[in-house]
């Protein structure tokens, strides 16, 4: 039986990608090698990253401004080196609390300067994202960090703040999944291990001007121009990683785009959504229905120890990783690009036998 797998990162990626990466892995183009054991000065590896940058080019519109390089650490490690190159001391480095990650990121900052959050669901368990109207951060602030979906609780911006700042978005559990106006942002950046490709690796979009910015004791690996320079190669970067992200973005393409991907995962979404709210309770979404993450579906069973026969059960029935982040319990469906229909319609009828039965 084929497996569905819902992990929430690392995470399922399209069965075509990881097929054709199967078949150049052992000898990349007639090399006699795979791209893995070619120098990062290669020529074949000059192409692979050429490409990459082209399609992400592409797919998410980046505009001259905007440089593109991909930076080991995940997206952990971004959220230092944003505080450490972008805070301009006497500027506040604004937030809002979302979840788990835009604190994590936050606790980061405190360590360079002088931090504010100016809007937070946290006293509601983070079940909602604040009003974005309402979240209006200095005009003169070092920047305005926000997490467009958070990954543990389920909420999702389903539009973004319009600020004067530069705006900084960690993208990490939606990009590529929708379409969005890159000309707004300062700033995004992804661990790739769940809409890009394999983990360790950030796909990071900055805009050039603000690289300017960084204090001069900042280390050469850790500063945003070091990569800009040097169009990633300033040392080895994650040459297989970079690879995989290139086939993943054909795939995009290969979709018809952000246009066509998103569609499809509203349709996805609405799908699941529906086999909640139809259920007369018996599952239940914490997250307020404006908020609804249409990449990571959490929901509630009436007991426990249900929700545990759940996860066991369905593992069995043919799908993986739907136990929810242990912080946050329950159960979460991780829906990314590459999950198709077909595994939510496998989820919809387990659900409604798992009912029947329990
Ligand atoms: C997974 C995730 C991270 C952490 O990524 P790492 O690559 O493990 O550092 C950060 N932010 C969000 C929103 C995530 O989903």
């Amino acid at each position: 039986m084929k497996v569905f797998n819902f992990n929430a990162g690392p995470a399922t990626l399209p069965a075509v990608v990881m097929e054709r990466a199967q078949k150049e892995f052992c000898d990349y183009k007639g090399s006699g090698c795979g791209i893995m054991e070619h120098s990062h000065r290669h020529k074949l590896f000059d192409e692979v990253l050429a490409h990459a940058n082209e399609n992400v080019r592409t797919i998410l519109n980046v505009p001259d401004t905007h440089s593109i390089v991909y930076i080991q650490g995940g997206a952990s490690m971004q959220f230092a080196m944003i505080p450490m190159n972008l805070y301009v001391p006497g500027k506040k480095m604004q937030f809002a609390d979302t979840g788990t990650w835009s604190s994590k990121a936050l606790k980061e900052a405190q360590l360079f300067g002088e931090c504010e959050v100016i809007a937070s669901s946290k006293a509601d368990k983070y079940t909602y994202i604040p009003d974005v109207k309402a979240m209006k951060p200095d005009a003169d602030a070092s920047f305005f960090h926000i997490t467009s979906n958070n990954t543990i609780y389920g909420t999702q911006y389903q539009e973004f703040p319009e600020v004067e700042c530069p705006l900084i978005c960690d993208m990490s559990s939606d990009i590529m999944s929708r379409q969005f106006d890159m000309s707004k942002f300062a700033m995004v950046y992804a661990g790739a291990q769940k809409n890009l490709g394999p983990s360790g690796l950030a796909l990071v979009v900055i805009r050039k001007d603000l690289a300017e910015r960084t204090p001069a004791n900042v280390p050469t690996m850790l500063r945003y121009s070091t990569y800009i320079d040097s169009d990633s190669l300033y040392n080895t970067p994650p040459t297989f990683g970079i690879y995989m992200l290139g086939l993943v973005t054909d795939w995009v393409l290969e979709q018809g785009g952000l246009s066509a991907i998103e569609a499809i995962n509203n349709k996805k979404a609405a799908a699941l959504y529906a086999g909640i709210d139809a259920s007369d309770g018996y599952y239940s979404s914490p997250v307020k229905k404006d908020s609804r993450s249409r990449m990571n579906v959490v929901f509630r069973l009436p007991t426990e120890e249900l929700e545990a026969k759940f996860v066991k059960e369905s593992i069995a029935a043919g799908m993986i990783g739907l136990k929810g982040h242990r912080s946050a319990g329950g159960i979460r469906a991780s829906i990314y690009n590459a999950l198709p229909m077909e595994g939510i319609e496998r989820l919809l009828d387990f659900m409604a036998e798992f009912k029947k039965n329990n």
